[in-house]
């Protein structure tokens, strides 16, 4: 029996990913008695188990003075952690577009509901002619 945990595995393919990481793509036959292949198997097990949507993570400590590490098993179709986390990137940038948007509209419509003082001497805005603050000023303060 070979030392390479890998050997009971068929290889696929391999290479470099674009993130950085490395990829194997494996067969495993889940009915042999193969320490890898089980562990594998167990990894989709509980992927399926707690119906995870995307991925599971293992945080593997492996003792004192060894580095741990992170072990990922998602499906196969589904996207990977840096593909969830550019997607919410691109979201938060368009919320912050979308917000400095609505932000200069509110200065906006601020500015058109600034006060001035009236003939007997009171501030009254000068749109809507209500005492100051009016109730737009009051709305656009809770914003
Ligand atoms: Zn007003």
């Amino acid at each position: 029996m070979s030392d390479d945990p890998l050997h009971n595995l068929h290889l696929q393919s391999s290479g470099n990913t674009a993130d950085g990481g490395f990829r194997l793509s494996v067969a495993a036959d889940e009915t042999r008695n193969d320490g890898v292949a089980l562990v594998f198997a167990g990894m989709a097990d509980i992927l399926e188990r707690e119906d995870a949507p995307n991925y599971v993570e293992f945080d593997l400590h492996r003792g004192v003075g060894k580095r741990p590490v992170s072990v990922c098993v998602r499906w196969l179709d589904r996207p990977t952690p840096h593909e969830l986390r550019r997607t919410a990137e691109e979201h938060s940038m368009q919320l912050r577009t979308v917000n400095q948007h609505l932000h200069a509209v509110i200065e906006r419509v601020r500015a058109l509901h600034t006060s001035m003082t009236d003939n007997d001497g009171y501030l009254r805005c000068r749109t809507c002619r209500q005492y100051t603050p009016c109730d737009t000023v009051r709305t656009l303060d809770r914003i």
